[in-house]
């Protein structure tokens, strides 16, 4: 895909929604609003298809240069591609950490010959990736990492133990966090493996969780392989790699994730006028602050954004990873507990029909949203850990 003819910001918007309107029809059409945090068990062999569909329609790998397959977008643009998705109500993306962590790692870190191999199979939405950092005794404290990894015969032998890794069970690959000298000091002894999933070495296990639902699960490594080509970055220089990854979180996909937000307080705005939930004067106040916090999150997000997509790899949509500021950890913080709020208020709303519960029962999006809520403030680095970043880093305040 070469770059695409130069087009009016307008012209863009009206071909994106257009291709939306004809595409999200059809097989599609039970998919809009479907998927994404809370709801990964949805439509999940429709929503690997759609992505291929996305693949098709050039529209994965926006701002990516075009040699290396993508449309070399400017930011603006890309925004106005997430803003459209999810006003169309674009299902939850099974391809998310594949286009926005590990592509945007394989352009920032990765070799001519890794970004030919694994690039075609995100932009195609052929290939899913899952994130293989947690572990059982490594979370906040990440460097604690325990999986290792050595070099035998050209190839990485991996054994160890993953966990809480979102979408393992339908991932091809995992880019995978291992301790490959045991004997540098913690942060310095890991790399940053890419590993097939499909292999004897490797064992998925689902977690269930309070939805009731898996979309997270323990992953095992026992003697699971990749060639020793498989790593991004010099061996020992995986940390980097890594922080440099979850840098690329506060990307232009965060403007989507808002729009989601604000689709999601409107439905319980919606519930709370039916019900007559707004006669109450303590609802009114919740549904006045979360009308509220979605302000403050719009301005905080484009004043963010706006910071980080003025240079750098940020021309091409790609925040700068060397340098993070403590930007995405403030948008964290304010979006986490928003979410949380907001289920707590949705149940509220919902009144005695958001205590129905039972075999066979299937929750409603205010039930899942509540209890989906408990992990918002955990997943991408805890509010405690966002915090910590803050005062450190943005405010120089000593460590705790
Ligand atoms: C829905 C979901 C999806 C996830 N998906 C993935 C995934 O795909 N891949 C992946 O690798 N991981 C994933 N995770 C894991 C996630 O990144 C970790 O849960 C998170 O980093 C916290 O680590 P932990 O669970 O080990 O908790 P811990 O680190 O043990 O923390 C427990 C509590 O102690 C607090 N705490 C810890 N250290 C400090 C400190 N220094 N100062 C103050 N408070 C502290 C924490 O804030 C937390 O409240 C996912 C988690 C969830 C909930």
């Amino acid at each position: 895909m070469g770059n695409d003819p130069p087009m009016t910001d307008e012209a863009f918007r009206a071909t994106v929604r257009g291709w939306l309107a004809d595409n999200l029809a059809g097989e599609f059409a039970p998919l809009a609003g479907r998927g994404g945090p809370g709801h990964e068990h949805e439509f999940v062999a429709e929503r690997m298809a759609w992505e291929r569909r996305l693949g098709e329609g050039h529209w994965i790998g926006l701002g990516w240069p075009a040699e290396d397959g993508g449309r070399g977008l400017p930011w603006s643009q890309q925004a106005i591609f997430h803003q459209e998705y999810a006003r169309a109500g674009g299902p939850g993306r099974i391809g998310h950490m594949s286009e926005q962590l590990l592509a945007p790692a394989l352009l920032t870190f990765g070799t001519p010959g890794q970004k030919a191999r694994f690039l075609p199979g995100i932009a195609s939405g052929t290939e899913v990736w899952c994130q293989g950092y947690s572990e059982p005794d490594a979370g906040s404290d990440l460097a604690a990492v325990r999986t290792r990894a050595e070099l035998r015969d050209g190839e990485w032998h991996l054994h160890g133990q993953k966990v809480w890794t979102s979408l393992a069970h339908i991932a091809d690959w995992c880019f995978v966090l291992a301790r490959t000298d045991p004997h540098a000091e913690r942060h310095r002894g890991l790399s940053y493996l890419l590993v097939p999933m499909r292999q004897p070495g490797v064992t998925v296990r689902p977690i269930r969780q309070l939805t009731g639902t898996s979309e997270f699960n323990e992953v095992f490594f026992d003697d699971a392989r990749t060639d020793a080509s498989a790593i991004i970055g010099a061996p020992g220089d995986g940390w980097r790699v890594a922080m440099g990854t979850l840098g690329f979180e506060r990307g232009v996909s965060t403007i989507g994730q808002q729009a989601g937000f604000q689709r999601e307080f409107e439905e319980v705005l919606g519930q709370a006028r039916r019900t007559g939930a707004l006669a109450d004067p303590e609802i009114a106040g919740r549904v006045t602050d979360a009308w509220i916090g979605l302000q403050v999150m719009r301005y905080t997000v484009q004043a963010t954004l706006g910071a980080s997509g003025s240079g750098g790899t940020a021309s091409a949509g790609l925040p700068d990873p060397v340098a993070p500021g403590t930007e995405a950890n403030i948008v964290k913080l304010l979006w986490s507990p928003w979410r949380q709020r907001l289920g707590e208020l949705a149940v509220d709303v919902a009144g005695p029909d958001a205590t129905l519960t039972g075999p066979g029962y299937e929750l409603s999006d205010s039930q899942r949203l509540f209890l989906f809520g408990r992990a918002e403030t955990i997943y991408g680095g805890s509010v405690e850990i966002q915090r910590n970043i803050i005062a450190e880093r943005g405010l120089g305040l000593p460590r705790g």
